[in-house]
């Protein structure tokens, strides 16, 4: 599909034509976290974003975008790192029901909006953390736990690897969504990735309607166990990058 012809159709048009189906229902609940974005937006910053039709393409088909690379997600464990407003997290949920999804978000605020949206869409097996991902990385419960650590817009790539990485099972994987500085980012993280277990990164292109910017999923599947160092304490990986 052209650029052209993407700007011309509906974004779940867009979905489905990268392999992605909703249903009646799952739009239902599209429109449903819309709706409370826009409210909740008037009373908490949560997005710069506030007209509806770029809260469709730049969140919802954003954040969807993720499934490009991850494939189905249900029965998968994934963790959404500096989550904010949701994204890319509960827009992958809504499309995978089975998806056993954690969002993470140092603001308190934000947590309480998350929890309050994973309600309302009556979304199961959803946790919500109010932490520091450097915290969960050091946290039984939470390092090498995930088949997958994604973020979106937290942080440059080689400090976003030793917030992810540690959260990644072996054999499981990172992905960053990025902007287009996503490659020199991940020459400048080469040495953070194989300090952290990650393999080489692989880096694909993501074209949305009407954006005349492309935006890029890098994934690092995880090879090896991360070094007990990593992460090290909050706010030092974005002081001292590896
Ligand atoms: N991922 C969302 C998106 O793309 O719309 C939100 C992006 S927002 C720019 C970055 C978010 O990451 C903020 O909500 C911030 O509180 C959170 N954050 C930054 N560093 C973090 C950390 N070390 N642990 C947990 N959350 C963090």
């Amino acid at each position: 599909m052209s650029d052209k012809e993407q700007a011309r159709t509906g974004w779940p048009d867009v979905a489905r034509a990268w392999g992605l189906e909703l249903s009646a229902g799952q739009l239902a609940q599209f429109s449903a976290y819309e709706a409370l974005l826009l409210e909740w937006n008037e009373r908490i910053s949560l997005t710069a974003i506030r007209a509806p039709e770029e809260i469709r393409v730049r969140h919802f088909l954003d954040s969807l975008a993720c499934a490009t690379a991850t494939g189905p997600l249900d029965g998968r464990a994934l963790i959404d790192v500096g989550s904010g407003a949701g994204f890319p997290g509960l827009p992958l949920k809504i499309l995978y029901p089975g998806l056993r999804l954690t969002l993470v978000d140092s603001v308190g605020k934000k947590a309480r909006f998350l929890e309050m949206v994973a309600a309302e869409l009556g979304l199961r097996d959803v946790t919500v953390l109010a932490e520091r991902a450097e915290t969960l990385g050091q946290d039984a419960a939470h390092r090498e736990r995930y088949d997958w650590a994604v973020a979106r817009a937290v942080a440059e790539l080689r400090v976003l690897v030793e917030l992810l990485l540690p959260l990644c099972r072996v054999g499981g994987a990172a992905l960053a969504q990025k902007g287009e500085s996503a490659a020199e980012e991940m020459r400048a993280a080469t040495g953070a990735i194989a300090a952290l277990g990650g393999g080489a990164p692989r880096l694909s292109p993501v074209q949305l309607p009407g954006v005349a910017e492309t935006h890029y999923l890098v994934v690092i599947d995880k090879r090896q166990p991360t070094d007990p160092r990593y992460p090290r304490r909050a706010g030092v990986p974005h002081k001292r990058p590896l």
